[in-house]
């Protein structure tokens, strides 16, 4: 596959000042998939940090008038807390002693004039599951990394995907050398189950249709 985006479609704001985890041709994938998935119902990401994904699938939800629910509580994954890997300075809360993502996330949403068309949910997937009820047409999963994150994330949102629909699922490392094993675990387990089927693996994001 090339490494070009598709230049059938451009984005609302330079998607480098967005700080995130996201390769740019995992988005432009997100963004396909998000623009076919629309036609089934809303979309819902969990995992959205300062909102890189969610720019690509807003953006898709608003070019088809439809919603993209973006659920983060927002105080980072293990990997972002003080002392980890992935700690950012810039999106630790001093007063607080705590991440907050929230601002440079809402600031991203401004900045993609995406507003109209993305859902909020600062909550935990746990929490923002609770309740929820309506059938989706794609589900993004890149939260919490940890095994039990991961399995509660897939058992949390997995069954709500329509038929049809699709599951994206990031972070897939085939070699354990190379990253965690928990987002992998699930997307073997989807497989697994008989209800989904294949549809690919661009980079580490891996794509599912529910039949
Ligand atoms: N999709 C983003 C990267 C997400 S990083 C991008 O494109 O850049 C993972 C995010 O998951 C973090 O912001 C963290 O706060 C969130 N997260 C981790 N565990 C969570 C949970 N249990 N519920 C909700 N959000 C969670
Ligand atoms: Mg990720």
């Amino acid at each position: 596959m090339s490494d070009s985006l598709d230049p059938s479609f451009s984005l609302p704001l330079e998607i480098d000042s967005v700080k995130g985890f996201l390769d740019p041709v995992e988005g432009a994938e997100l963004y396909r998939r998000a623009l076919d998935a629309c036609a089934l119902g809303p979309c819902l990401e969990i995992g959205s940090y300062c909102g890189k994904s969610t720019v690509y699938l807003g953006q898709a939800c608003k070019s088809q008038n439809r919603t993209l629910f973006a659920v983060d509580h927002h105080r980072g994954s293990e990997e972002h807390q003080l002392g980890q890997e992935y700690h950012d300075p810039e999106i630790f809360d001093d007063g607080l002693q705590v991440v907050d993502t929230f601002k440079l996330f809402r600031d991203t949403l401004r900045r993609a004039d995406i507003e109209s068309h993305v859902v909020p949910l600062v909550a935990s997937s746990l929490v923002a599951a609770r309740d929820w009820q309506t059938p989706l047409g794609l589900v993004f999963i890149d939260g919490g990394h940890s095994f039990e994150a991961a399995q509660s994330d897939y058992d949390s949102w997995a069954p709500h995907v329509t038929s049809g629909g699709v599951l994206a699922i990031h972070d897939l490392f085939p070699d354990p050398d190379t990253g965690g094993q928990a987002p992998i675990t699930i997307w073997r387990q989807a497989l697994d189950s008989g209800l989904f089927d294949d549809l690919g693996v661009v980079r580490t994001l891996g794509v599912l249709r529910r039949r």
